[in-house]
């Protein structure tokens, strides 16, 4: 999982999939000459135990299930279409990419490094869990060419780290944090969970502010959801667990938002805040619907209006990449109004929001006017604001972004 982005990687398909009757080798050839920088994305499923939130593609696997699926992983690498591209940005999500031993990640890097032309100023990000990796892990990760390091620490108190399931607690996280530090890590992202069970405000202004002294580049602050089929989700079913109070949980982000901007960090999406030019730039590539790559199973991609994603099959992922070919759950080819209204909702999440302009350059559309009743509803309402050509979120509107963004998708 990248927790950063809110929404998986795994799962970037947003409209109901519907079948796409070209072929994803002709898409390659009309894609080929036009694409230069892709984001290369590799989904690691292992973790030690299920978190009782998680909705992910992820958990525990036995050690053979985890060889064989690391050796499928690397076939589909070494096999992709795309052979030979350009890569700005590398991401080890998951799951626990941390759970990888030393020689299991250089195996991996180096394969990466051997199919696409990866930049030399890549940002190479990975996701590592508190309790899993050790002092040792983290010296490895520089020299392999890790420049980016996001935490999965979620809470700084131990209760509510035991009632998410997590492993770790809050003194492994610091710890991990010291040793990131220690191996010469200068670009680190925390991530934080707020609206947990029975949390009070208080507890997540100290979550926030043992954050901030700890100042890391960069903060994922997100509000906890609720999912169906997960350990909450068959709790809530049951009557178990209540859903945080919407008030609450909106005081919590204004506070997240306050508190961040206070301390020098520049809220440049919804739940992301970073220290200048510290941004996410393999999660920008996702809010700016840049071209992607996902590798692994549930993995997604999304090249030139074509989007896939990879089985979520353990099994089939590892007998279909073996053969070359990984099965895929779903692939579809956006029109171009469906592919117009994706954008806007994914680029209104960021700071820079939409130019009306270049987007009405880019879809052939007068954008402007297609959704001028959209934006004249959501700017009376004060949800976004518009100074020539740009339209941006208010803080009433990001407060609300979901339901604002959707709009966008409806027309
Ligand atoms: S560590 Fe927990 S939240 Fe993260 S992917 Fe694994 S089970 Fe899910």
């Amino acid at each position: 999982m990248n927790e950063e982005t809110g929404v998986s990687h795994l799962e970037m398909n947003r409209t109901k999939a519907r079948p796409h009757d070209g072929t994803i080798a002709r898409q390659h050839e009309r894609t080929k000459a036009r694409m230069h920088e892709l984001g290369i994305y590799l989904h690691i499923p292992f973790c030690v135990r299920k978190c009782y939130y998680c909705d992910f593609n992820s958990g525990p696997l036995s050690q053979t299930a985890r060889r064989d699926y690391l050796e499928a992983l690397r076939q589909e690498i070494i096999h992709s279409p795309w052979r030979g591209f350009e890569a700005k940005t590398v991401f080890f999500g998951g799951g626990t990419p941390s759970e990888l031993s030393i020689a299991e990640l250089g195996t991996l890097v180096q394969d990466l490094r051997q199919t696409f032309r990866v930049k030399e100023k890549a940002e190479w990000s990975i996701e590592c869990n508190p309790g899993t990796a050790t002092r040792t892990f983290f010296a490895a990760l520089g020299q392999m060419g890790f420049n980016r390091i996001s935490l999965g620490v979620q809470s700084f108190h131990d209760h509510h780290l035991k009632a998410l399931g997590r492993v770790h607690d809050s003194a492994e996280a610091k710890s991990a944090y010291r040793w990131l530090r220690e191996a010469g890590c200068d670009n680190v992202n925390l991530d934080l969970i707020f609206g947990l069970p029975r949390q009070t405000l208080q507890e997540w202004e100290a979550d926030v502010s043992e954050a901030l002294t700890l100042s890391p580049e960069h903060l994922s602050l997100y509000n906890l959801t609720i999912e169906p089929g997960t350990e909450f989700g068959n709790r809530h079913a049951r009557g178990e667990l209540r859903e945080v109070d919407e008030d609450l949980s909106a005081d919590m982000y204004e506070l997240a938002m306050d508190r961040t901007r206070a301390a020098g960090y520049s809220q440049y999406e919804i739940s992301n805040y970073s220290r200048p030019g510290r941004q996410c730039a393999h999660n920008l590539i996702y809010w700016r619907n840049e071209p992607y790559l996902g590798f692994g199973v549930s993995a997604a991609s999304f090249i030139d209006g074509l989007r896939w994603t990879n089985t979520g099959n353990l099994r089939e992922y590892a007998r279909t990449a073996a053969s070359g070919r990984v099965s895929r759950a779903s692939e579809e080819a956006l029109e171009d109004r469906e592919a117009l209204g994706e954008e806007i909702m994914l680029r209104l999440r960021t700071s820079e929001g939409i130019s009306l302009s270049s987007l009405s350059t880019h879809y052939h559309f007068d954008v402007a006017s297609l959704f001028s009743q959209t934006l004249e509803l959501l700017s009376t309402h004060d949800f976004i604001t518009q100074a020539g050509d740009r339209v941006q979120l208010t803080r009433q509107g990001r407060l609300m972004a979901d339901e604002v963004c959707m709009r966008f998708l409806a027309g």
